[in-house]
């Protein structure tokens, strides 16, 4: 997978992407992140990437032509090396209009587990990270193929949630995560929160682990963890369940 963010604040990026699983993820060639400063796109002499809002109003909007600018040079870009590879191998070459282009913005579908799968198998992602007031309305219009939200509140930019999104996707790539059965026993696999983890000590400060995760059996450790699953779901999540029933029906 290809991954490129487009942001006014690259240097925001650097430790999130560059540790942990998404680190080792570039370092397996699973996904490709490049992160692009706007103000690069810019043709105003002052390096200016905002505006003040038509109508009046608080604040800068982010303008057109460096967003417009930055999404076509990535997706002809990425398109030429694609085109030169299947050149060479003596195959039709992809469209430029192949890549997802995402906004950032809380006007948004809020993101879940189910739009990280379904994310997790595109080839190529563009991100816009907004900020100020957001983004000329035209972006949304005319180049956006999807507008994600982080949750019901404000932020300063879409920097914050770009990383999330990009974390919760990223993990999905197969081969990413040495234990691929860890991806199915998670959170909201099959609308169910996990079930309770416990590691050494046997016994914490009076609390022991639950004997049934001593016993070696393996059918009765796996009927415990479903039902705790479902009991936890029950009292901390039951619109989960609600989902999963109105799905079936
Ligand atoms: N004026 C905008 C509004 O009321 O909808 C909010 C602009 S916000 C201060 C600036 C930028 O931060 C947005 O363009 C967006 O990219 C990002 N942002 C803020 N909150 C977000 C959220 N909950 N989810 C995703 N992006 C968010």
């Amino acid at each position: 997978m290809r991954i490129d963010i487009i942001t006014i604040f690259p240097g925001m990026f650097a430790p999130v992407l560059n540790e942990s699983m998404v680190k080792r993820a570039q370092e397996k060639n699973k996904v490709r992140i490049k992160i692009h400063d706007l103000r690069e796109f810019t043709k105003d002499k002052h390096n200016k990437v905002d505006d003040r809002p038509f109508g009046g109003g608080s604040g800068m909007v982010l303008s057109c032509q460096p967003i417009f600018d930055a999404v076509k040079k990535i997706k002809s870009h990425v398109t030429g090396h694609r085109s030169h590879f299947a050149k060479s191998q003596g195959r039709k070459v992809p469209g430029i209009d192949g890549a997802k282009v995402i906004l950032l913005c809380p006007q948004g579908k809020t993101f879940n587990q189910a739009m990280a799968k379904k994310l997790s198998k595109e080839k190529h992602l563009i991100f816009i990270c907004g900020h100020y007031e957001g983004v000329d309305e035209r972006v949304r219009k005319l180049i956006v193929d999807e507008e994600i939200s982080a949750g019901d509140y404000v932020l300063t930019g879409g920097e914050l949630p770009a990383m999330v999104v990009v974390d919760a996707i990223v993990r999905l790539i197969p081969g990413v995560l040495g234990d691929k059965n860890s991806l199915n026993f998670e959170s909201f696999e099959g609308n169910l929160l996990e079930y309770p983890q416990y590691t050494r000590p046997q016994n914490f400060r009076g609390n022991a682990v639950p004997e049934v995760l001593l016993c070696g059996d393996h059918r009765k450790i796996a009927s415990w963890r479903k039902a705790e699953a479902l009991k936890r779901t029950k009292t901390r999540r039951p619109d989960l369940l609600t989902a999963k029933k109105q799905r079936r029906q």
